[in-house]
């Protein structure tokens, strides 16, 4: 039992050196990756249930790595956001993102909303009022076509939360509230969020069709978000089944692979094309 415990305690002290190894690689990578211009964006358009017309994207950062390819954000965000990176990360994310959605206007595209993740240190963060302001300022991108998502991680600190979000509405942005249903805050904290838009997690349009729990939930979130008076929007729909089954509930709008996956700019542009017109 104890050459036992000696191995274990072995396997997991070099566990947790490679972890280490890892985790030191992959900051100074990402460190290097922001000078040298490493990170993309991909746009991924949003539909009005109604309409059926696009009314907005969501921006998705990706790093086009040297040796490894397009990652994706869900590999390297975690050490981002340890690490503190995330701040300088989302602050490029933020400005390259108003500029874009600045270009897509000056060629002539519709004028609705881009939306921006923003992750809880980014969001808690001293500059994170500045930052938006100096990014609108600079790319001369109208305020009301930027939106901020956030998730329900926020309600952490409720008060100072609160304070930062009429900050930011104060510029003109709009909120959204992320990956909702998720998180564990109360719906009481939730209620409290000046915001404009729930958006529903993605896990529960994964089983529309699947049992009645998660179609329980979409419901109850669509009506929360009529009776607060705030649109609502459904992420991940892959097929015509989730989309037929959130019209009926009167979701307002939609996004996923349904439509299309994120895409490059230059793809995005022609993908527009296509549905505009
Ligand atoms: P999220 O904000 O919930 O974004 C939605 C994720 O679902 C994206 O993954 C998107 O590509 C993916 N997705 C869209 N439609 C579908 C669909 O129909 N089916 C499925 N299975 N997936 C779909 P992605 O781009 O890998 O991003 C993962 C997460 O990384 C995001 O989740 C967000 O939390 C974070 N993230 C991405 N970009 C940024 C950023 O610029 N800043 C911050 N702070 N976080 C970001
Ligand atoms: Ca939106
Ligand atoms: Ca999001
Ligand atoms: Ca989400």
């Amino acid at each position: 039992a104890k050459a036992d415990g000696g191995d274990a305690n072995k396997l997991f002290q070099s566990e947790m050196r490679f972890l280490l190894h890892e985790k030191f690689y992959v900051e100074n990578d990402l460190r290097r990756a922001l000078e040298r211009g490493e990170f993309s964006l991909y746009f991924q358009p949003q539909f009005d249930l109604k309409t059926n017309q696009y009314c907005g994207e969501e921006v998705l950062v990706r790093w086009n790595h040297p040796t490894e390819g397009l990652i994706s954000p869900v590999k390297f965000l975690t050490v981002a956001e340890e690490t503190g990176l995330i701040v300088s990360i989302g602050e490029w994310v933020l400005r390259e993102a108003c500029y874009q959605k600045k270009k897509l206007v000056n060629m002539g595209f519709p004028q609705v909303p881009m939306s921006v993740n923003l992750s809880l240190r980014q969001f808690l963060h001293r500059d994170i009022v500045k930052q938006v302001e100096g990014a609108l300022h600079d790319s001369c991108l109208a305020p009301r076509l930027l939106e901020l998502e956030v998730t329900e991680s926020v309600t952490i600190d409720i008060d100072r939360t609160v304070n930062i979000l009429n900050r930011l509405l104060a510029l003109g942005v709009k909120i959204s509230l992320d990956d909702f249903g998720t998180g564990y805050s109360s719906l009481q904290y939730v209620s409290q969020l000046p915001i404009q838009e729930l958006k529903i997690d993605q896990s529960f349009v994964r089983n529309i069709g699947q049992g009645k729990q998660s179609e329980g939930i979409i419901s109850m979130i669509i009506n929360l978000a009529h009776y607060l008076e705030i649109s609502v929007i459904a992420e991940g729909v892959e097929t015509e089944q989730q989309l037929m089954f959130l019209q009926k509930q009167n979701c307002n709008k939609v996004q996923g692979y349904y439509y299309t996956k994120p895409l490059c700019m230059s793809d995005y542009q022609k993908y527009l094309r296509t549905k505009i017109i």
